[in-house]
C-alpha cells in the first residue's frame, strides 16, 4: 500500500521582493501573513510532527526561500533540522526563484537537510518571462534545475498558464511542459493565472489589456499537461491554487474554481473513457474506488456527457483495479 505524503508547510513571504511580477500581490494572495518567527517553527513542528516519520516533509513555501536575508534562511534550516535528525521527519522542502541558486547556496541547503527544492519557473518562453516582470531567463530555469539535480536534490518545477502575454495559452503550456520534461523534474505544480486585486495584471485587465483564460479552457489545457508529465513519470503534486478565502475574496477574474483540481482529473477520466470506448455505445468501467467520483464527474456531468452522446455506462468500483478500466459487452 502507498504511503501517503505530507508536508508540515510554513509560509515564508518575500516582504522586501525586488521583483514585481505582474501576477503577483503575495499579501493579498496569502493574507496579511508575516515571517513565522524561529520559535513558532520550533513549536509547530513539536506540536505537529509524529514521533517518526518517512512521508512528512518540513516546507518553506513562498517562491523565494533562498533570496529572503541569508541569516534568516539558515535560522530556520537550523530549527527545523535537527527534528529530521530525529527521524520526526524525512527532509525539508523549500521552493525558490531559480536565480538564486548557485553551488554555494545548494551546499547551505544540504548541510541542514534539505531534500527537495522546487523552482517557480512558471513559463520557458523568454518574452512571457519578460512581459510579466519575472527578471530571470529560461537559461536560469535550467542551469539552476540541472545543478540542482547533480547536486543530489528532488527537483520540482511549478508553470502557470493563461500568463500575460501569450499568443496561444495552449501552445505556451505544451512547450513549457516539453521544455520541462527536458529538465528530468520529480515533481511539477500547474497554477492557472487569476487576476488579484491591486496588482498590474489587474490594471491590464481592467484596461482590457489582458483577457484570462475561462474555466473549461484552464481546465482543459491542464489535463492535456497532467498526462503529458505523467507518461512522462512525472509526478503532478497540485493543479490550481490553494482555495484560501483570502484569494477567493482578492480574485476579481480568471479560471478559480475551489476543486479545479477533481475538475482536470474528471476530464481525464472522462478523455480516457472516451478514447477506450472506440465508437462503442455501451460498456463496463471499472475504476479504483478512490478514482469513483472523478469517472463519474463533477454533479456526474461525465455521465451526462456520455448519456447525451448516446452512450450507456456503467461505472463499478474495484479494489481489483488500479486506475481505469473499460469493459465492452
Ligand atoms: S511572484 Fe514575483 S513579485 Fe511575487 S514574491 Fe515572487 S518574485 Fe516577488
Amino acid at each position: 500500500m502507498l504511503k501517503k505524503h505530507s508536508n508540515l508547510a510554513f509560509f515564508i513571504p518575500h516582504l522586501g521582493c525586488p521583483y514585481k511580477c505582474v501576477f503577483c500581490d503575495q499579501v493579498n494572495i496569502y493574507g496579511e501573513r508575516r515571517y513565522p518567527s524561529i520559535e513558532t517553527v520550533r513549536q509547530t513542528c513539536e506540536e505537529y510532527l509524529p514521533e517518526k516519520s518517512d512521508t512528512t516533509e518540513i516546507a518553506f513555501f513562498g517562491g523565494s526561500f533562498t533570496a529572503i536575508p541569508r541569516n534568516m534562511m539558515i535560522g530556520y534550516l537550523q530549527t527545523a533540522f535537527p527534528f529530521v535528525q530525529e527521524g520526526r521527519a524525512n527532509g525539508i522542502r523549500i521552493s525558490t526563484r531559480p536565480d538564486y541558486i548557485d553551488r554555494d547556496i545548494l551546499s547551505i541547503l544540504k548541510k541542514y537537510g534539505v531534500t527537495s527544492i522546487e523552482l517557480g519557473a512558471q513559463s520557458m518562453d523568454d518574452k512571457v518571462l519578460e512581459l510579466n516582470g519575472r527578471g530571470h531567463s529560461s537559461q536560469q530555469v535550467k542551469d539552476a534545475s540541472r545543478l540542482i539535480t547533480e547536486c543530489g536534490f528532488s527537483l520540482g518545477l511549478q508553470m502557470m498558464l493563461g500568463l500575460y502575454g501569450v499568443e496561444d495559452p495552449f501552445e505556451d503550456s505544451m512547450k513549457t511542459a516539453d521544455a520541462f520534461i527536458s529538465l528530468h523534474p520529480d515533481t511539477v505544480r500547474i497554477y492557472p493565472t487569476l487576476v488579484v486585486d491591486n496588482t498590474e495584471l489587474a490594471r491590464l485587465w481592467e484596461k482590457g489589456d489582458y483577457v484570462p483564460l475561462d474555466l473549461d479552457s484552464a481546465v482543459m489545457i491542464s489535463a492535456k499537461l497532467m498526462r503529458r508529465f505523467r507518461e512522462n513519470k512525472i509526478k503532478v503534486i497540485r493543479v490550481g491554487l490553494h482555495s484560501e478565502m483570502s484569494l477567493q475574496q482578492q480574485t476579481l477574474a480568471g479560471p478559480f474554481h475551489p476543486a479545479f483540481g477533481e475538475l482536470c482529473e474528471s476530464l481525464l477520466c472522462r478523455n480516457q473513457i472516451e478514447e477506450a470506448l472506440d465508437g462503442v455505445k455501451e460498456a463496463t468501467v471499472y475504476c479504483s474506488p478512490r478514482l469513483l467520483s472523478k469517472v463519474k464527474g463533477q454533479k456526474k456531468s461525465n455521465l451526462e456527457y456520455f448519456n447525451q452522446k448516446g452512450i450507456t455506462l456503467q461505472v463499478i468500483p474495484s479494489d481489483e483495479v488500479n486506475s481505469l478500466t473499460v469493459v465492452h459487452p
